[in-house]
């Protein structure tokens, strides 16, 4: 059977804030109590279970609890996207990394009852650290990797509608990742580390092109043509699909928000769009994935790439310094 795992970085409103250097974002202000009941719903009248990455921080604000409980208790995973969501975690120390990941996974347990098995990396931010203080405390799976050819166009235009110093400009310096990223596998393969392996499912981009394929993205296409980004998601099913790849989508909050929902992230592409308009959009791209895809969470995506260990690619965790 074709599957595809489903991905959520409930990324807040103070850590794009945050990202795009902009003032305010220090007292955290949270949409997830508008947003988050909405996309509960429209996955439960779709019966989908996908995967929630969620912040620490978020989860560590009792303003927040209430709503990532919710979430816990629709019966969707729940994984760690950090405590501070710092797109340079990959600049920390060994001992700041674990203090990291476990600040969140505490949080992240007391808001919702769930000990977070898989993480991904604030920014796509990741390091052989990282992977090592995953593994050291028995994560299942890091899902950072996003193998995109785009990703430093991404940053340029994120720097470019910001008001970012040189300084700041340089510690996001691999913000979206990196041009190695791009030639990094799109398919799950395991890290090989000095403690043993460690598996990767990568956000899935085209196999072979190397373009995204999240769901961002292909609203950001049906902004000019909605059959455009109809005929891409088809393609790009078509393009995993002749590659023998079940690819890992990722979704994110402002993907079910309109440019009413949330005016000092206007500057983010696609948040010019109507709630309404995106809502539409992204029914129908749900339409296409659920007629071709199984739609599972990434820890049942690790789960069937882990049953098969022995057949995927080993990758030594070489990073740029
Ligand atoms: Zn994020």
């Amino acid at each position: 059977m074709r599957y595809a795992s489903l991905s959520l970085d409930l990324d807040n409103q103070w850590s794009y804030m945050k990202t795009h250097g902009d003032a305010g974002w220090q007292s955290h202000p949270s949409y997830l109590d508008a947003v988050v009941p909405r996309i509960l719903g429209f996955l439960a009248a779709r019966g989908l279970k996908i995967t929630f990455f969620i912040v620490g921080q978020d989860a560590a604000l009792d303003k927040n609890r209430a709503s990532l409980a919710s979430i816990a208790a629709a019966g969707h995973e729940i994984g760690n996207h950090s405590f501070r969501h710092e797109p340079w975690l990959h600049l920390y120390s060994a001992e700041e990394l674990d203090t990291e990941l476990r600040q969140a996974e505490d949080a992240i347990e007391a808001a919702t009852g769930i000990r977070p098995r898989g993480f991904r990396g604030p920014g796509f931010s990741l390091s052989e650290g990282t992977l090592e203080t995953l593994q050291k405390r028995g994560y299942d799976y890091d899902a950072t990797v996003f193998p995109n050819l785009l990703n430093p166009l991404a940053r340029a235009y994120l720097f470019s509608t910001s008001k970012l110093t040189a300084e700041e400009k340089k510690q996001r310096s691999a913000l979206f990742g990196t041009w190695k990223d791009a030639f990094r596998p799109v398919r799950p393969f395991q890290w090989r580390l000095a403690d043993g392996p460690l598996l990767e499912i990568p956000v899935t981009t085209l196999p072979m092109f190397k373009v995204p394929m999240h769901l961002s993205y292909l609203i950001y296409l049906a902004k000019f043509s909605r059959l455009a980004a109809h005929a891409y998601l088809r393609f790009a099913l078509a393009t995993c699909r002749a590659t023998g790849t079940q690819p890992s989508i990722l979704l994110h909050p402002l993907d079910f928000m309109g440019g009413e929902d949330c005016p000092p992230l206007a500057f983010f592409p696609g948040m010019d769009m109507t709630r309404e308009r995106k809502l539409a959009i992204v029914g129908e791209l749900f339409d296409i994935l659920a007629a071709k895809r199984e739609l599972v969470t990434m820890g049942e995506h690790a789960r069937r790439a882990g049953a098969v260990r022995e057949s995927l690619p080993t990758l030594a965790p070489a990073f740029p310094t």
